[in-house]
Order: structure tokens, then C-alpha cells, then sequence
């Protein structure tokens, strides 16, 4: 996402001479712009601290952070389960959350607290996203998972640029043959 800067006016104040500041529309104040990209910064490592939200998707923020590109999303590094998409205060593994984590485990055992079948979870398969960020083509794979959407929450969730997704043919399909034809 590109920032609307060309319009900022920037300007010094006589108690700070050599620092940049301007008016910020977001949190309506002046603000230097080291203390604006600090602000940025911060609001994609705290991601529970709720003060920081209203810098997160900032372009303008991440601009003067120095990011190019930066991933513009509210989900981004914050502490979102991949599957349930529920917050929470701790990720087990970085992805997903303690309940998520434990119905997996279940369902890797066979069994869950109680001895039983578990039955809740629907199969986990290993599944793999493409996508584009900065410019580079990336696929991330995870080994299990319920489905493709919960990929599409963990790269949005974790890549620290903005991301575009692309569509990887199943293996045996011709991307260039005719429509309806397999090519081995
Ligand atoms: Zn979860």
C-alpha cells in the first residue's frame, strides 16, 4: 500500500530543530515522524495491546518506519488462531490455539481426554498456498490442516509485506492445455 505523503506537510518546531513533523489525521496530533514509525513498529509487536491498533494498517506509519510494501492488514502478526480464527493470548507453535492445538493432538492419537473417538475435527491434510509478496513467489505448506482457508489466515497473519495470491494447478493438470484436458 502506497502512502498518501505527497500531500503531508511536513514541518520543524523551534524546541526540536532538525526533526520532521506533521499532523497526523489518525490520532489527531503532531507528531515527528521518528515517533510515528516507532508507533508503527510497535503495533506489530504487541499485537494484543489494543493502544497500538489504530497504527497497525497505517501506510503512512509504515512509511516513515522505513517499510516498502508493507502487509496493510489488521490480521498482521497478531495473535490469531490460523484455524478458528479466534485471538488469543498464546499460539502454540506460532499458529494455532491452545483448544485448536489439543483437538489436533487428539485427533493424532485417536483418542481424546476422555479415551473416546474423537469426532469433533474434520480430517487434517497437508495443504500448500502460493503467493506473491515483495516480489518474490513463495509457497507455504503446512502438514496438517482443515482447510485452505486456514493457510490463507497464517500468511496474512505472519508475512511481514503485502501478499497476493496466486493458483497452483493439482499435479497432472496442463495449465495451458484445453479446458477439460489432463496431461500427465
Ligand atoms: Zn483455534
Amino acid at each position: 500500500m502506497k502512502p498518501d505523503t505527497q500531500n503531508t506537510l511536513y514541518f520543524e518546531i523551534p524546541e526540536l530543530p532538525g526533526t520532521q513533523h506533521f499532523h497526523c489525521d489518525r490520532l489527531r496530533a503532531t507528531l515527528s515522524t521518528d515517533a510515528c514509525g516507532h508507533r508503527w513498529k510497535i503495533a506489530g509487536e504487541a499485537p494484543t495491546d489494543t493502544r497500538w491498533l489504530i497504527c497497525k494498517n497505517c501506510p503512512v506509519g509504515a512509511h516513515h518506519a522505513g517499510e516498502v510494501n508493507a502487509n496493510p492488514s489488521q490480521l498482521r502478526a497478531a495473535k490469531l488462531c490460523a484455524r478458528c480464527h479466534l485471538t488469543t493470548t498464546r499460539l502454540i507453535n506460532k499458529y494455532l490455539c491452545v483448544s485448536c492445538y489439543n483437538r489436533q493432538r487428539e485427533q493424532i492419537i485417536g483418542a481424546n481426554a476422555k479415551g473416546t473417538k474423537p469426532v469433533k475435527l474434520p480430517p487434517l491434510r497437508r495443504r500448500s498456498i502460493s503467493f506473491l509478496t515483495d516480489g518474490t513467489p513463495k509457497t507455504r505448506t503446512v502438514e496438517r490442516s482443515v482447510d485452505a482457508l486456514e493457510l490463507i489466515v497464517a500468511v496474512i497473519r505472519d508475512e511481514p509485506h503485502s501478499v497476493q495470491f496466486g493458483w497452483q494447478p493439482p499435479v497432472g493438470v496442463h495449465v495451458f492445455g484445453k479446458l477439460g484436458e489432463t496431461v500427465e
